[in-house]
């Protein structure tokens, strides 16, 4: 079963600029799903338009529409989206940088009742042991890695059922990549997160990934099993690198 439906969605930004031109695509409930595309197909766009973060960009929906287990959800705030259980974690590691770890990590939690704001940390802390050794440490001063581990547990407080990830290898070395997607998996495989998962990173995508779509120009073009995708050649050759 699909837990997250898009359907034919334009989005356009300024009133002027069409990102979206009819875009859809769909993510299987407990499974993990890539959007792929090069810089500027519209993949941000996308997962805005799911987390309804795009009104505080001037962007709209203008056409189509975002189902979260069968029901539209375009015309809710932000806020009610979290509340259905769909957390994103923004390209670029925004966390509250003159805020601790353990405050970034409350902060994350708010919609959830009191009781379950330490359970969720130790929970986190499992996951990124990391985290819980600089649980007092101002989340300005952590590495860039440290951030995105940051970022992913502050969103994992809000008990998502769908977590929308952008791009978190963005700027990180291979070794911490490979760290940060292996608990994308655990989540995955521990918890029954949905993940949907935006990367330029093809290829660790679709390693992880069992279904991906590859967006151009605010379409999607292509979308198969990953290892259809890693099998194809237009695939090997413009987002794998192999000719
Ligand atoms: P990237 O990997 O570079 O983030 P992307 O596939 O995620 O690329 P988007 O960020 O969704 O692409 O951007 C798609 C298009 O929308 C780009 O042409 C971009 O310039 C434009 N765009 C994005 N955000 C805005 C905005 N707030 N206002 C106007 N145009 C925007």
């Amino acid at each position: 079963m699909d837990l997250l439906t898009v359907e034919n969605l334009e989005v356009v930004y300024n009133d002027v600029v069409l990102v979206l031109k009819g875009l859809s695509l769909s993510a299987a409930e407990g499974r993990i799903t890539a959007l792929l595309g090069a810089n500027g197909a519209g993949k941000s766009t996308t997962l805005k338009a799911v987390s309804g973060l795009l009104a505080g960009e001037d962007g709209e929906v203008t056409a189509g529409q975002v189902l979260l287990a069968g029901e539209p959800v375009q015309r809710l705030t932000p806020e009610k989206i979290v509340r259905k259980g769909v957390f994103q974690v923004m390209e670029g590691r925004r966390v509250f940088e003159d805020m601790t770890v353990e405050e970034n990590l409350r902060a994350g939690g708010h919609t959830r009742p009191s009781s379950e704001i330490r359970p969720g940390m130790e929970r986190v802390y499992g996951y990124f042991p990391r985290l819980a050794e600089r649980r007092h440490q101002l989340a300005g001063y952590m590495s860039g890695g440290e951030q995105q581990m940051l970022a992913i547990g502050r969103a994992l407080m809000a008990r998502p059922k769908l977590l929308l990830l952008d791009e978190p290898s963005l700027g990180l070395a291979p070794l911490l990549v490979e760290e940060i997607f292996e608990i994308i998996r655990r989540v995955n495989a521990e918890e029954g997160v949905t993940v949907l998962l935006v990367e330029q990173n093809a290829r660790a995508a679709l390693s992880l990934a069992e279904y991906g779509f590859i967006m151009e120009n605010g379409r999607v073009v292509l979308d198969g099993p990953s290892r259809d995708l890693m099998n194809n050649p237009d695939v090997q050759e413009f987002y794998l690198g192999l000719s």
